[in-house]
């Protein structure tokens, strides 16, 4: 085919691809524009999940009428003059493309006023093609008005998730928003249904608990540090919250970063995060976070991709170091000090270490080593010598003791076993409630209280999708209204577990897989519920407890793996131990 120059609408549509993947992604340019034009108060209003209408009202310094048609046209801003500025932007816009990517896509009208000025004015843009600027009366502000998303880009359409889905991903980025602009009014309205409204007085804490409910947002740890820069800019600064080690998630989605006002996804931050949380946490389980950086601009490239979602540190390793730093000295201040680890605190002392008998050192993420090299769990390292027998049963074990508050030690007829009692009661768990729930008999109890519990407003709406499944396992939950729901019994399997757990487990990993299999759903949130309700690592066990422990798990018919895949034992075998002591094949 011969070479041509694309039309300047496809050109421009394939730009807007960019820029505008989906209904959130309107909304998030046009905050932005809001903010950059000092809005104190700022009114979403969508329908149909932003399909039908996105409308961002703003109270900002409005655009003249005479540059009106330049605001909608591709590489006009007015943040930005010469390349160099792109090096200390400090506005969250500078690309110049939003108004006119969302022009190229959608029905826009943009009316807007400024102060002082006899009437404000108004354009319409529809599918790239602008109309006549006309004058009308207005408040001083800015109202966008964005119709028909996508109505002629139908392959996009096609990659819309279902409402549920755009409607969350939209109140995920007002509330992040609301959270990073605290002293902004935020309002987001679908219909006569108000999701979201801030009061604009300073305090996030309100904002938070519209994040993650009143509970965890109670919880929340507060960070603020700061750091002299030694090329003698401006100081980095840290503040937001953060969760202590009680509260997790299985993934990094709650974990928020900004910095200088933008909201900014995978960034080295999130790992400096995570580190700052390392041997605090089990495997596999993250924490929650709300943090704002603010760092000189010259520090910081914010053009690294079309959706300015993304940015680079001219000196990275300092503000991963300087964030970890913070956020650990911030977690030790709060936090009491776990008894599984005592010494990953460097001789931590307290009650917590002190129920340790002996110096047990090998905390949930570390590997025991044995002659240097890891002894691994048979699942990672098939072909080592000590690893556990091939048949899915395991012998007849006896208990020796407990260790760490955490581990069983038992002796079978080949060696030692030490038993990971939380993966090990996991395991338990879910296979007596999946043999029951397969028998459609789940004996259940009633909660002699009925516990309320409250959840933010997206889990709340997944929960209520899922009360029949909960059903069928013997939960008895009521949607109680305004996101709180009431539980009034319990499978019995559970009875003494905490039920709110119970409920936040089944719904804080919902958010991707939207529709799996019946079947799916109801082994997800039985092994979910199980690992919310099995025994801790660092609760002491009686010697009873211990014993119908390691009885249940030899009856399982996976007893090597919870039902997360993580194993339950490992194993160290007669032979293993007499070569390690040099009694045998030692040559
Ligand atoms: P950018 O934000 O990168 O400059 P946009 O296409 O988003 O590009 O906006 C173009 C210009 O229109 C902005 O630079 C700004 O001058 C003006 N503008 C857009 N939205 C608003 C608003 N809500 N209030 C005032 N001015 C606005
Ligand atoms: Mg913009």
């Amino acid at each position: 085919m011969p070479i041509r120059l694309l039309s300047s609408e496809v050109a421009s549509q394939i730009a807007a691809g960019e820029v505008i993947e989906r209904p959130a992604s309107v909304v998030k340019e046009l905050i932005e524009n809001a903010l950059d034009a000092g809005a104190r108060s700022l009114t979403v209003t969508i329908a149909e999940a932003g399909r039908k209408l996105i409308e961002v009202a703003d109270d900002g310094a409005g655009i003249t009428s005479d540059e009106l048609a330049l605001a909608v046209s591709r590489h006009a801003t007015s943040k930005l003059t010469r390349a160099d500025d792109l090096f200390h932007i400090s506005t969250l816009g500078f690309r110049g493309e939003a108004l006119a990517s969302i022009g190229s896509v959608a029905r826009m009208t943009m009316t807007s006023a400024v102060a002082h000025s006899k009437a404000g004015a108004r354009i319409r843009v529809e599918g790239g093609r602008e109309g006549r600027v006309e004058a009308i009366g207005a408040p001083v502000g800015t109202v966008v008005r964005v119709e028909d998303l996508f109505y002629n880009v139908p392959a996009r359409l096609k990659f819309l998730k279902t409402d549920v889905t755009e409607r969350r991903a939209i109140d995920a980025l007002l509330t992040r928003y609301a959270l990073a602009y605290p002293d902004v009014r935020f309002k987001l309205a679908e219909g006569n249904n108000v999701t979201l409204q801030t009061a604009g007085d300073g305090d996030r804490r309100s904002i938070l608990a519209a994040l993650y409910g009143v509970d965890v947002a109670r919880q929340l740890l507060e960070i603020n540090a700061e750091e002299e820069n030694p090329s003698a800019g401006q100081a980095i600064k840290l503040t937001g919250y953060v969760s202590p080690t009680a509260v997790t998630r299985s993934n990094r989605k709650d974990i928020t970063f900004f910095v200088n006002g933008r909201w900014v996804q995978d960034t080295p931050l999130t790992a400096a995060l995570v580190q700052a949380y390392h041997t605090l946490l089990m495997v596999g389980r993250y924490p929650l976070a709300a943090m704002f950086v603010e760092i000189d601009p010259e520090e910081v490239d914010v053009n690294v991709h079309p959706a300015k979602a993304e940015v680079r540190f001219k000196n990275q390793d300092r503000i991963f170091g300087f964030v970890q730093r913070a956020i650990r000295r911030g977690l030790l201040a709060y936090a009491p000090v776990p008894s599984a680890a005592p010494a990953m605190w460097g001789g931590a002392q307290g009650e917590s270490s002190r129920q340790v008998g002996l110096d047990w050192t090998l905390a949930h993420d570390e590997q025991l080593t044995v002659n240097g090299g890891p002894l691994t769990a048979p699942s990672e390292s098939p072909t080592t010598n000590h690893q556990l027998p091939t048949a899915s049963q395991i012998p007849l074990l006896r208990l020796i003791g407990q260790i760490g508050s955490t581990y069983l030690v038992a002796e079978g007829p080949d060696g030692l076993y030490l038993i990971d009692q939380h993966a090990a009661h996991e395991r338990v768990l879910f296979e007596k409630l999946m043999a029951q729930h397969d028998m459609k008999k789940i004996p259940s109890q009633s909660l002699l209280t009925p516990v309320v519990v409250q959840l933010p407003p997206a889990s709340a709406k997944l929960l209520t999708g899922q009360l029949s499944v909960l059903g069928h396992f013997g939960f008895e939950v009521e949607d109680f209204g305004s996101n709180s729901f009431q539980v009034r019994a319990v499978p019995t399997l559970f009875a003494g577990g905490d039920p709110s757990a119970a409920l936040r487990a089944i719904v804080e990993d919902f958010e991707e897989d939207e529709t799996p299999l019946q079947n799916e759903i109801e082994k997800k949130l039985a092994a979910r519920v199980c690992k919310r309700l099995a025994v801790k690592g660092g609760q002491t066990l009686s010697s009873d407890e211990q014993r119908a422990l390691l009885t249940d798990l030899e009856n399982c018919d996976s007893p090597r793996t919870c039902p997360h895949g993580r194993p339950t034992m490992i194993h160290l075998s007669v032979d293993m131990l007499e070569r390690q002591f040099g009694r045998k094949g030692a040559r």
